[in-house]
């Protein structure tokens, strides 16, 4: 039988495969026009229209023609209303939302009603006929998401272990650093962006508070930096408690306890609307007159919603106020939650540096989908010091099957973890069991890339079982669990 299974999975892996990778054909316009500029179209201007159906979140359009006779076709987009952009012949792709916009468009409210792509036309030889196809795209909330394959493909389609720095801040909230003339400003959001591309990062969220008036030149920024994935996110702030939300395709309404937000639950459904992913911050921080609502105080927690916790938030790795602790006793209650890390950086050129700590995911590409998919499925470690290099991949194997970080697994009598590390020679091993370091199973790491078996305890092992490495100076990679299901 399960000669069978293994059979059948491996079927669907290779069926799986080139559907995952498609992406980008898989998205079906909702519009689709063709149509063909002459020669005696050219210094003209032609309206191409399209109408726009009510809960339409975010229009992406794009352009092909025909430019081996030397036809130039320039575009534009007008709404119902009024003008939303014009980008001459740079693009060909525009997307406008209510948060963002490709440059030279503006971004604001999609009204329903007809909408028009301007083409303006410099240049067509006489006798020329050049055909061009014109695709519109809607996104309706999380429905359908074509923004994301058409406008943002990613920046790398392999799969492999991202580095990435989740948490942090700029002008467009409360982040800050030094001006020309060495005074305390608000931080450009380009200094915060080009301070954590030189620390080699391979994606950032950049998260400021409630607001969302930083996608727009996330968006803009995103051609330039592209090498670092830059995640839209917002630190949702409340009165009692913050929470990272990664990929929001809009604004989320974060006052809680106002009629169109009555409760914590209300906030979570709208997150998850908008397509986010929650992570809940530095949990175990006090709250109070220092930082107020800074612990998470929320008793009505929806913990099916939430994703992840920020087990180290900057310097933060052990002791009173680090989240590990927070992290460790609802795992133990059964909760099935991914530990990251941020740095929360409010001054890239402060003593927090971006990258400490750095968050590292197994992701099927370096894209937000790929990005948040892979923080959602756990496969995940922190690496508390922010190097470029150190890895921690795990897995527990037990009767044939094998399960790495963030998955279940059943076990037989017998089973054993499997560690490759590398980076870390000189440091410890701790296997860590529903929280808890297993005492005599620590080891201590002889090689720049070390491949270790652990054989494990099944009694001790039911529930979850993670492995962390340990230097002189504390804890250097924190890893994520492996369930352990024993009923
Ligand atoms: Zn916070
Ligand atoms: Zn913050």
């Amino acid at each position: 039988m399960r000669g069978f299974r293994l059979f059948v999975a491996l079927i669907l892996a290779v069926f799986a495969a080139p559907a995952a990778m498609a992406g980008q054909d898989q998205v079906q316009p909702d519009v689709t026009v063709s149509g063909v500029i002459a020669g005696k179209d050219a210094q003209t201007y032609r309206e191409i229209p399209f109408n726009v159906p009510a809960g339409v979140e975010r229009i992406t359009v794009a352009l092909s023609y025909d430019k081996s006779n030397k036809t130039v076709i320039d575009l534009g987009v007008w709404d119902p209303r009024q003008f939303r952009g014009w980008s001459g012949g740079s693009y060909d792709k525009v997307t406008i939302a209510a948060s963002d916009a490709t440059p030279g468009y503006l971004p604001g409210p999609i009204p329903a009603g007809r909408w028009h792509v301007q083409f303006g036309v410099p240049n067509a030889r006489p006798n020329s006929s050049a055909a061009y196809k014109v695709k519109v795209y809607f996104d309706r909330g999380t429905a359908t998401r074509a923004s994301a394959a058409i406008a943002n493909p990613p920046l790398n389609d392999r799969p492999g272990w991202y580095r990435g720095d989740l948490h942090m801040h700029d002008a467009n909230s409360d982040g800050s650093c030094k001006s020309q003339l060495g005074r305390k400003v608000p931080c450009p959001l380009f200094r915060t962006v080009e301070a954590a591309s030189a620390s080699g990062l391979d994606f950032i969220a950049v998260t400021d508070h409630n607001t969302v008036a930083h996608f727009d030149d996330l968006r803009e920024l995103q051609p330039w930096f592209d090498k670092m994935l830059l995640i839209p996110g917002v630190e949702v702030t409340t009165f009692r408690g913050h929470t990272n939300i990664f990929g929001p395709s809009r604004f989320v309404d974060f006052r809680v306890g106002t009629p169109g937000v009555p409760n914590l639950p209300a906030l979570q459904n709208s997150i998850a609307a908008a397509g986010a992913i929650m992570s809940i911050n530095h949990p175990a921080s006090p709250s109070g007159e220092i930082c107020m609502g800074c612990g998470w105080l929320w008793t009505d927690t929806d913990w099916s919603q939430v994703t992840a916790v920020e087990a180290v938030n900057g310097t933060h790795v052990e002791g009173a106020y680090a989240g590990l602790g927070f992290w460790y006793a609802r795992l133990n209650e059964g909760k099935r939650l991914t530990g990251i890390g941020g740095s929360d950086t409010h001054d890239p050129d402060g003593p927090s540096r971006i990258g400490r700590p750095t968050t590292v995911v197994y992701a099927d590409s370096l894209s937000v989908p790929g990005i948040t998919a892979g923080i959602k499925r756990g496969n995940v470690f922190i690496d508390t010091e922010g190097t470029r290099d150190r890895l921690l991949e795990m897995a527990v194997v037990s009767g044939g099957r094998r399960a790495v970080m963030g998955e279940r697994l059943r076990p037989d009598a017998t089973l054993s973890m499997e560690l490759r590390l590398a980076a870390v020679r000189g440091a410890a091993v701790e296997v860590i069991a529903n929280g808890k370091a297993l005492a005599g199973l620590g080891s201590t790491i002889d090689s720049d890339d070390a491949r270790m078996k652990v054989s494990l305890d099944r009694a001790q092992a039911c529930g979850w079982i993670s492995a962390n490495v340990r230097g002189k100076a504390g804890l250097l990679l924190i890893g994520n669990p492996v369930y352990i299901d024993c009923r």
